[in-house]
């Protein structure tokens, strides 16, 4: 136990890790489900060697749906979804040598000797299970959350190395030749790939992806299956989801038999049968992994012998007989050319390294976030410095800080702006803050910010509606508010200029299809509903969460404009920060205004009407919270609570004195805790089934 976790009390780390299990599920997501990570992996993982250690010492707080126990992923519900017969595993890590020797010797501890070990390149993609019904391909799932994974054969059979039948003779080496094979590698795109994709990304406007492994899970998870068709992805085989479904006894041989079956399996094998070689064969590819066409981010070492591999077995989440081995975060040196200041839509103020392009784990940076202002003077970099820019984990690019010795003496001392670089206007630190923020309500960077916010997908998510548009609308004068979009009119889209000439020198238009795309998308925007308003108007301290909770309780602007900053705090979750900004942004005249012209333009800025209206509404008063996943109802936990609010229940996302009931689905999070503590009753899925089916409160 480390001394941080000795010196907390049982209270702290209690909160301690449900902050923990909560940033972690929210990082979860956005790398899964979205394939578009905030964070960088180094720091997604300290977060999760945080939240074990603490585990470890307080084993009661532990728990097995923490997310230290599940393998990561999600099932979108654009693709059916696949159960798979042998659950999908992870990797446990190594994070270095020391972690990686601490295994082995386990290994020889559990075993009374160290057997042969299969070392092989850790492949940065996506997971795939090729499932084979008498040697002809019949379903390709991803792996989701391990159990269910997503139907992606169509895309996969647009995937050009993927044998559609196995070569006949790999077949008689099949145990039961009537029970499907599964086999199972990864998905991924070569390094070259990447790089022309987001070339292309960036020359039609849209957001390029942050690295390889991202592009080939987006790619792979397209609704349109032309789509991945076109993108050029690859695979690597390397396991087999029951190790008795053919007459081979381990690893290597395996690996031979997928050769033989028309398989793409990696080259860099080796098989090693003490400490140093597996060490060796590390350095190794750690070396070559710069020179290699397409990513890796470690190397996965196996027990060989598969009847060893049965005696070691699975934890919840990984092999017991596999390790990963995680290479460090790739660092390298580059010139600090400039420190820019961006302007964000709240007004903070961010200073951004401007560097020498340099290529770091797999794409080229050039910029760098410096975070704050008392960050850079941390860091003490300075204009003309050589700086270490780390990409760990090849998400987000971070400068490390300078290497002094080689400093040059001409090296600027960086100056924080007093006045906001785009309006002019002089700049306040708030007491407590560490960020610089213009609060000028003109200030033209601010309001592109927020134009860009109000057409994001967690607020209005005009599609097709993007930065460079938005751009050009706010230079031709047509756009300068949200409200100013809903009087765009198709054909005024459909002349506007991009800024851009053809071959023959003549400007081109965004033309009618784009025009018509964008007016479709914005008409449909207006009935997106009341918490997305509030969410997309961009009020400090109000995410997307907040907006649903104040509106569950405000369901109309109306109503909201009424309430008192007193009242503003009753909302669940909602502090005395969120709700004085609410109050305040509600009573600034500018703001009423473009209120009342988005309701004039009919933006729905009240609840809507649910379908379900029309039902008694017999659950009025209470207010239920769902948790974890419901499996028996065949409903989504969105769909389970439309159901309870059509009968006029409130469906909160955070438990309190005030809950009427708990729906506890499969793994449930805190929020169980959290109602046996407060005494809140608490019911099963079959218990909310009867609710839902005669809209009356459950008999305890
Ligand atoms: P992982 O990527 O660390 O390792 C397990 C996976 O390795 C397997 O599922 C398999 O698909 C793959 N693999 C590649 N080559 C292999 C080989 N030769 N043999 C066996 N398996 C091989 O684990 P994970 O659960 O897929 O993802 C966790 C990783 O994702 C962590 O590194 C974490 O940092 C990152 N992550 C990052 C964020 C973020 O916000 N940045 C969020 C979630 C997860």
């Amino acid at each position: 136990m480390s001394e941080r976790e000795q010196a907390m009390t049982f209270e702290e780390a209690k909160e301690r890790i449900a902050a923990l299990r909560a940033e972690i599920e929210h990082h979860t997501y956005l790398y899964y489900a979205l394939d578009a990570p905030e964070i960088s992996d180094a720091a997604y993982d300290s977060l999760l060697r945080d939240l074990k250690a603490l585990e470890g010492a307080f084993p009661e707080l532990d728990r097995d749906d923490s997310p230290t126990k599940r393998v990561g992923g999600y099932v979108e519900r654009q693709f059916s979804p696949v159960h798979h017969a042998h659950r999908m595993y992870s990797l446990d890590n190594a994070m270095d040598e020391a972690e990686l020797i601490n295994w082995m010797e386990g290994i020889e501890e559990l075993y009374g000797h160290l057997p042969a070990l299969c070392c092989e390149l850790k492949i940065d993609g996506s997971s795939i299970a090729l499932t084979y019904t008498r040697g002809l391909l019949t379903q390709a799932a991803t792996r989701g959350d391990g159990t269910t994974g997503e139907d992606v054969m169509a895309n996969m059979m647009g995937v050009r190395d993927v044998p559609k039948a196995l070569e006949r003779s790999s077949l008689e080496q099949v145990a039961d030749p009537d029970v499907p094979l599964e086999l199972r590698g990864e998905v991924y795109m070569p390094k070259s790939s990447f790089e022309a994709l987001n070339l292309e990304a960036e020359a039609e406007g849209k957001k390029p992806f942050a690295n390889p492994r991202n592009a080939a899970a987006g790619s792979l998870r397209q609704k349109d299956a032309t789509v991945t068709a076109k993108r050029d992805l690859a695979t690597f085989m390397y396991s087999i989801s029951d190790n008795r479904a053919l007459w081979v006894k381990g690893q290597w041989e395996l690996l031979e038999w997928l050769k033989g079956a028309g398989f793409s399996v990696n080259p860099d094998v080796q098989l090693c049968t003490t400490r140093e070689e597996v060490l060796s064969f590390c350095t190794a590819c750690l070396e070559k992994r710069e020179k290699l066409p397409y990513e890796i981010d470690g190397v996965v070492v196996k027990v060989n012998d598969f009847a060893l591999q049965d005696t070691a077995g699975f934890t919840s989440r990984a092999p017991k007989w596999a390790i990963a081995f995680k290479f460090p975060p790739e660092e390298k040196t580059t010139r600090l050319l400039g420190i820019t200041v961006q302007v964000g839509r709240t007004g903070a103020l961010t200073p951004v390294a401007e560097l020498e392009p340099v290529a770091v784990a797999g794409s080229v940076v050039a910029r760098a976030t410096l975070h704050n202002e008392d960050e850079v003077h941390r860091k003490d970099v300075r204009i003309g410095d050589t700086v270490i820019v780390r990409k760990a984990g090849d998400v987000i690019p971070e400068v490390l800080g300078p290497v002094i010795s080689l400093r040059p003496d001409d090296a600027l001392p960086w100056e924080a702006p007093t006045v906001c670089p785009s309006c002019g206007m002089p700049v306040v630190r708030e007491e407590g803050e560490s960020q610089l923020r213009c609060v000028s309500i003109d200030c033209p960077a601010q309001a592109a910010e927020r134009l860009l916010h109000w057409v994001s997908r967690d607020a209005m998510d005009i599609d097709g509606m993007g930065k460079e548009i938005i751009g050009r609308l706010v230079e031709v004068g047509r756009l300068s508010d949200v409200a100013d979009f809903y009087s765009l009119t198709e054909p005024e889209l459909a002349s506007l200029t991009t800024g851009r000439v053809n071959k023959e020198g003549a400007a081109i238009t965004l033309g009618h299809t784009v025009a018509e795309k964008l007016a479709a998308a914005i008409d449909a925007s207006r009935t997106r509903g009341f918490s997305r308003v509030l969410c997309g108007l961009g009020i400090r301290h109000i995410g997307k969460n907040m907006a649903a909770e104040i509106a569950e309780t405000y369901p109309s602007m109306d109503a909201l404009m009424e309430a008192s900053e007193e009242e503003l705090q009753q909302i669940d979750g909602i502090g005395e920060r969120a709700a004085a900004s609410i109050w305040a942004f509600l009573r600034t005249p500018d703001n009423v205004s473009v209120l009342e012209r988005l309701q004039a333009a009919g933006v729905a800025m009240a609840v809507q009407a649910r379908p379900g209206q029309a039902k008694p509404q017999s659950l009025e008063g209470l207010t239920f919270v769902l948790t974890g996943t419901l499996t028996d109802l065949r409903l989504s936990r969105d769909e389970a609570a439309d159901a309870l609010k059509a009968y006029g229940a409130k469906v909160s996302s955070s438990v309190s004195k005030k809950t009427s009931f708990v729906v506890v689905g499969d793994n449930p999070g805190s929020k169980y805790d959290k109602a046996v503590k407060l005494g809140v009753p608490v019911l099963d899925e079959g218990q909310l089934a009867a609710v839902i089916d005669t809209g009356q409160p459950p008999v305890l």
